[in-house]
């Protein structure tokens, strides 16, 4: 807390305000908006140019003027996944998010959630290994942001996985936690960058994250949700091997 409280020798109490503190909080905001600001700038700026573009004649030139609707319908969609994203974010952080914490069963999310990639899977050939116990014990978490969770961890595994390459999703049990990995056989994270990947906004390769679709944002997401499961989230990576990341979520019988 930027407050500081102290007891006087005569007893009254001295509230001083931790003014480097306080400084340190306001950058960490002021970065923020910045690159809110930055990253909602890029989209906007190519829709609004092949826009005018269209406008001032393009529009009769059939073969083109195709091409830059094409581009100004995905960048659209990247500005309408990025304010998705930064909804969220604020929702989870202001507590906001109505979890509904229940006994749930985490073998039947990865399952749910990973019939809804099928399609991706298969447009890059990826191949999928499930390594799931039977009868794992029932997590304490809400069923909605744990899907949250695993969906983004299986987007990036895609996204960052060579062509051919595979995932492979492990279930375990600790006395207190279940245990899932989520192993990709990907481009993998450079070591110097791994404490860093759940930071908003983070990329290790800002170009390569754009062109698949990315926001940076999935990872804080990942982490926040996880945070209020009072449960944690890690990462180990190879690079040019791949990736696992591993999250723990405490057992419904462990609360
Ligand atoms: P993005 O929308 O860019 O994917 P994330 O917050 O989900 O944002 O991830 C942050 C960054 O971490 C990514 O841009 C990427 O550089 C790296 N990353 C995340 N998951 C993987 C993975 N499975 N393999 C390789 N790199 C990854």
């Amino acid at each position: 807390s930027p407050i500081i409280r102290e007891e006087t020798t005569d007893g009254a109490i001295l509230v001083v305000h931790d003014i480097t503190e306080l400084k340190k909080l306001e950058k960490i905001r002021q970065d923020f908006v910045a690159n809110v600001s930055h990253e909602l700038r890029t989209p906007v700026t190519t829709i609004k140019g092949y826009a005018e573009t269209l406008l001032e004649g393009a529009l009769n030139d059939k073969e083109n003027a195709k091409d830059f609707l094409k581009i100004i319908s995905s960048d659209a969609n990247r500005l309408a996944q990025l304010v998705d994203d930064l909804l969220d974010l604020s929702r989870i952080e202001s507590g906001q998010l109505k979890a509904e914490f229940k006994e749930c069963e985490l073998p039947a999310i990865i399952d749910r959630v990973l019939a809804g990639f099928r399609k991706q899977i298969k447009a890059k050939s990826i191949v999928t290994h499930k390594d799931i116990p039977r009868d794992v014990s029932k997590i304490k978490a809400d069923e909605h942001s744990m899907a949250q969770v695993i969906a983004n961890l299986i987007d990036n595994a895609i996204k960052y996985n060579n062509e051919g390459g595979t995932i492979t999703i492990s279930v375990k049990e600790t006395p207190e936690h279940v245990e899932m990995l989520i192993q990709d056989t990907g481009i993998g994270i450079p070591q110097d960058h791994l404490p860093r990947i759940f930071e908003r906004f983070y990329r290790v390769d800002k170009a390569r994250s754009r062109e698949l679709g990315g926001t940076g944002l999935g990872l804080s997401i990942v982490k926040h949700i996880i945070q209020s499961h009072h449960g944690t989230v890690s990462v180990e990576s190879r690079l040019s091997e791949g990736s696992t990341f591993k999250m723990t979520i405490p057992k419904a019988s462990a609360a």
